[in-house]
């Protein structure tokens, strides 16, 4: 068989521990066998970061502006043990941070649904997509612990000098204050990204804010959302058949667990960081949780959603044998091919990412699997597989199919 052709690279992001050994098992067995790979690839692995003094990450977000789609494997996010155990020149900062903050991009969560996984909630049929704004509100807030009576005020100075006053609170004895903000900027960044992503996948979008309570900067979330809707988007989503939904928070929690899925939920900051993990834990499992940072202008990196099963990799590194998922890496890989297929009108590429997420499908649904499903799923007489040995059945599948 001929292997398929590609004409654009992907940016290819190496990573850390046991996705790394997953990652070129996934090459090796079922990537390059079938494809003539096109990657552009950059080692961001913490060593390699280490070396670069972490240049590597920056070069790695230029080329996926470059390049439109980047795939990702889960990366180290150095704390105090890493310093040490990778003796390292500085705390480098999170790889993730440092590429979202290049491509000024939201991330969108996704649950694989596989029949045998079922999630807690009944009705959930579809996956629900979840999107948090990843900036500002109480992420960047600043604090004061009040001391004792006196009054609390929100002060704003223009740049030429005019101010504008409001009492807080006048306390009569301790307490304390909280400062927060947003920007326009970043607001419509989010919006565009989310309404962009919805048009992708051809699913409705939810959005949320508590605006009765909050009339000005809830509020502000919610026009501008609607303000790029109605100029923007509107037609676009009609002929698609899709729809923009806006609804209180509260709303839209109480729908989300009566809703059968298969749609976008955007949060804000807060409200997204509660929700998705939420929303990922009743879907079942963190490795079957996939990951993409879309930014404004339409670049696309995918990722799995879990870091880099640092438990199994000092297993794997003593001989012991793992049974790691890498049900969510492989997706990451199809999400990037399909992309890369769809923006190079490359048909076989994209027909070839729906046929490798079949057979892992397919194969976890004919009952093997790794530990972690073995232990959550419904089915009975399940095999239970290595890491290996369960990236070379989903390979027998794709021979198969
Ligand atoms: P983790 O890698 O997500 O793993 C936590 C636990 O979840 C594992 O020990 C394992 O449980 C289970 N698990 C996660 N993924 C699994 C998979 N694919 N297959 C089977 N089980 C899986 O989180 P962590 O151990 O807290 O973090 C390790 C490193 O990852 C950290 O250095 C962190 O900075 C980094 N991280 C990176 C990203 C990213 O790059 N996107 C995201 C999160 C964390 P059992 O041990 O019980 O089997
Ligand atoms: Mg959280």
């Amino acid at each position: 068989m001929e292997k398929i052709k590609m004409t654009t690279p992907l940016v290819e992001m190496d990573g850390d521990e046991m996705t790394r050994i997953l990652w070129k098992m996934i090459k090796d067995e079922l990537l390059c066998p079938y494809i003539d790979l096109k990657t552009e690839y950059y080692d961001l692995g913490l060593e390699h970061r280490n070396e670069t003094d972490d240049q590597v990450t920056i070069e790695s977000a230029e080329a996926t502006k470059k390049y439109g789609v980047a795939v990702k494997c889960a990366t180290i996010t150095p704390n105090a043990a890493r310093m040490t155990e990778y003796n390292l020149k500085e705390m480098w900062k999170s790889p993730n941070g440092t590429i979202r903050a290049a491509l000024d991009g939201t991330v969108f969560r996704a649950p694989i649904v596989v029949k045998g996984i079922e999630p807690c909630v009944r009705n959930w049929e579809k996956p629900i997509t979840l999107a948090r704004h990843a900036y500002g509100d109480v992420y960047k807030n600043t604090e004061i612990k009040v001391p004792g009576a006196g009054k609390a005020e929100l002060v704003f100075t223009a740049e030429d000098g005019t101010t504008i006053r409001e009492t807080i609170h006048e306390f009569k004895g301790s307490g304390i204050l909280q400062g927060i903000h947003n920007t326009d900027e970043s607001i419509t960044s989010f919006a565009k990204a989310c309404f962009n992503y919805a048009l992708d996948t051809k699913q409705d979008l939810w959005f949320a804010t508590k605006d009765t309570i909050s009339k000005k900067y809830d509020h502000n979330f919610k026009d501008i959302f609607q303000e790029i809707y109605d100029a923007e988007y509107k037609e676009q989503f009609e002929k698609a058949g899709i729809e923009y939904f806006y609804t209180l928070i509260d709303d839209a929690v109480a729908r989300v667990m009566k809703a059968k899925g298969g749609f976008i939920w955007a949060c804000k900051n807060y409200d997204g960081d509660v929700m998705s993990d939420m929303v990922s834990s009743a879907f079942g499992s963190l490795a079957m949780m996939t990951s993409v940072l879309v930014s404004p202008s339409g670049v696309y990196e995918y990722e799995a959603a879990h870091g880099t099963v640092q438990r199994h990799y000092y297993k794997h590194l003593k001989g012991e044998e793992t049974s790691t998922n890498s049900v969510a890496t492989i997706f990451a890989w199809t999400g990037a091919l399909r992309k890369r297929g769809e923006l190079d009108h490359n048909q076989e590429l994209m027909t070839f990412a729906d046929r490798l997420e079949q057979a892992t499908i397919r194969t976890i649904e004919s009952g093997k699997m790794t530990k972690d499903l073995a232990l959550i799923t419904s089915m009975q007489n399940v095999t239970v597989l290595n890491s290996e040995d369960f990236i070379k059945a989903v390979r027998e599948t794709l021979d198969r199919i």
